[in-house]
């Protein structure tokens, strides 16, 4: 099993066993792939959250040569949906609020750390500090103590956004986001989950 999503992705939540590259982003998967030439002549099944990167990064291992590759249709999301989740550690990153998702209903494990105590949390924050804005696994008791601040040298930055205790700031979403102004209605939903 090959994931080939980016670090913030893979780091909440992967299949056991499942290989995983060291990438920010999905277009520096071909560099990657000499990391993966040991499983030239293996059987590889790629897998990312939706079924559209893994089409993809599928079509790039065969045109280099790779024999077998297969890819997970639908992703992560279709294979918890119809499966229960078993074989899945952790959560699934997904690009809407709710920013994690479950995946495992049948022994669910939380795989992440909370990257100031090192406790296991997969509740994924943005640095308050705009000019560094690492988005990164905080427990709710750092984020309050940090200010939302990944470091104390962000935390004392004098740019530093004021944190309401989510980690998530409108500003940075630029227009982007399609749940924009929608966001009360949105964390309703996730109380209720
Ligand atoms: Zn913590
Ligand atoms: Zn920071």
């Amino acid at each position: 099993m090959l994931d080939v999503r980016s670090n913030y992705e893979h780091q909440v939540g992967k299949f056991k066993n499942a290989l995983t590259l060291d990438i920010d982003h999905f277009r520096e998967f071909p560099q990657k792939i000499k990391e993966l030439e040991q499983y030239r002549d293996k059987k590889i099944i790629t897998y990312c959250t939706g079924g559209v990167k893994c089409e993809k990064a599928s079509a790039y291992l065969i045109e280099n040569g790779f024999s077998e590759v297969y890819q997970l249709h639908g992703g992560i999301i279709k294979y918890g949906l119809e499966t229960g989740g078993e074989d899945f550690e952790g959560k699934c990153y997904v690009f809407d609020n709710r920013v994690v998702a479950e995946v495992n209903h049948i022994n669910p494990t939380v795989l992440a750390l909370c990257q100031i105590c090192q406790t296991p949390c997969d509740r994924m924050v943005n640095c308050a500090n705009p000019i560094c804005n690492a988005h990164f696994p905080m427990c709710e008791a750092c984020g309050w103590q940090m200010e939302g601040a990944c470091s104390t040298a962000c935390q004392a930055h004098s740019e530093k956004r004021n944190y309401d205790g989510t980690g998530f700031y409108q500003k940075e979403l630029n227009g982007y986001d399609p749940a924009m102004n929608s966001h009360n209605i949105q964390r309703t939903k996730k109380a209720q989950c």
